[in-house]
């Protein structure tokens, strides 16, 4: 059944273009006669009754602003049984029939949950810049924060070329390689190291080596923070122990979170705000909706954090060809 008043929320982390997903869905409800309403601060405010209503002018001027103006936050309060029966009555007191809810890995198993507890009607966004979700190529914020960090890193390229330096730099990625790979690839970097798969500490000492001797300027290599042999200082660490090379280190940190949503995010967060609501109309949910090979996609909750999202070894491969 067509719902007639939809919740809207933002949770986990945030993600550049969230914004814009919440315009293109308040913007689409608003056109198909649906009412809709915003949560703050992600599943607390559904547990706290933290709700208002979205009007078309709520979402004026926010496509272009990075964060989230519905606030997000990790609610460990909704793991909980009773946390989740305060968020049920929440939704009943204020009638809302149908959920969107965006956000990383953690907040669609969280729907999921909800959605089998209660059998509440859940649509999720993927928004997370890790890009680790399966059930869409990319999803919301992963173009903004890898177009962020390689602004860093070819700025750090030219302090490490006129120094002669041998740089590690740390990118986003506790679990997955998504954005290190991306920032490898498009920033020149001499190697990769990346949570999925091994790193082989004495074969990168001899590469750094071997490059030094070939008279290479500059040595980058991108780090994802969560790597098996350790974050980027650790790795400088045992580069030295071995080759006894002077180094540097840099974190990019938290400014691949924020900023101005890029034209690829925007364009994306625009298309899966409309077909989230397109799909709660036409009764569909349990699913989180997401693009591959530019079409519309619907993937089951479970699917979308229980499938892991394989990275594309040929990019490893091409990044070790071109750096050669
Ligand atoms: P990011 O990828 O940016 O970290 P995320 O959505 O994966 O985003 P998490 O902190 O893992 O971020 O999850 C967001 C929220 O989803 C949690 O704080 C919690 O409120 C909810 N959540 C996660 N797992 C569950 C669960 N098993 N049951 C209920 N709620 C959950």
């Amino acid at each position: 059944m067509r719902p007639k008043r939809i919740g809207i929320l933002t949770s986990g982390g945030d993600a550049p273009g969230m914004n814009a997903a919440i315009r293109a869905a308040v913007r689409t409800a608003i056109h198909y006669q649906i009412k809709i309403f915003g949560f703050k601060h992600g599943y607390n405010g559904v547990i706290n009754g933290d709700i208002i209503e979205l009007k078309r002018n709520s979402v004026a001027n926010t496509i272009q602003r990075g964060g989230t103006i519905l606030g997000t936050a990790r609610s460990t309060e909704f793991k909980t049984d009773p946390g989740m029966a305060k968020a049920k009555k929440t939704l009943k007191k204020h009638k809302i029939d149908a959920l969107i809810v965006i956000g990383g890995d953690g907040s669609m198993k969280g729907a999921h949950e909800f959605t089998k507890k209660y059998r509440i009607k859940i649509i999720g966004l993927p928004g997370t810049i890790d890009n680790d979700l399966f059930g869409t190529d990319f999803t919301i914020g992963f173009d903004t924060a890898i177009n962020s960090a390689l602004e860093a890193v070819d700025k750090i390229r030219d302090t490490a070329s006129s120094l002669e330096r041998l740089f590690f730099i740390e990118v986003m990625g506790r679990y997955a390689g998504f954005i290190g790979l991306a920032v490898g690839l498009a920033g020149g970097a001499e190697d990769v190291l990346i949570p999925e798969t091994p790193t082989d500490i004495n074969g990168l000492a001899k590469q750094i080596n071997r490059n030094i001797k070939k008279g290479k300027k500059s040595n980058i290599v991108i780090v994802s923070e969560g790597d098996e042999a350790g974050n980027a200082f650790i790795i400088g660490e045992k580069i030295k122990a071995i080759l006894d090379e002077d180094y540097r280190v840099a974190v990019l940190g938290y400014i691949q979170r924020g900023g101005s949503p890029s034209a690829s995010d925007r364009i994306l967060a625009s298309k899966l705000g409309y077909a989230a609501v397109y799909g709660l109309k036409k009764d569909m949910h349990g699913c989180m909706v997401g693009e591959i090979n530019k079409k519309i996609v619907y993937t089951p909750f479970e699917k979308t954090y229980s499938r892991k999202k394989k990275i594309d070894p040929d990019i490893y491969t091409i990044i070790k060809i071109l750096a050669e």
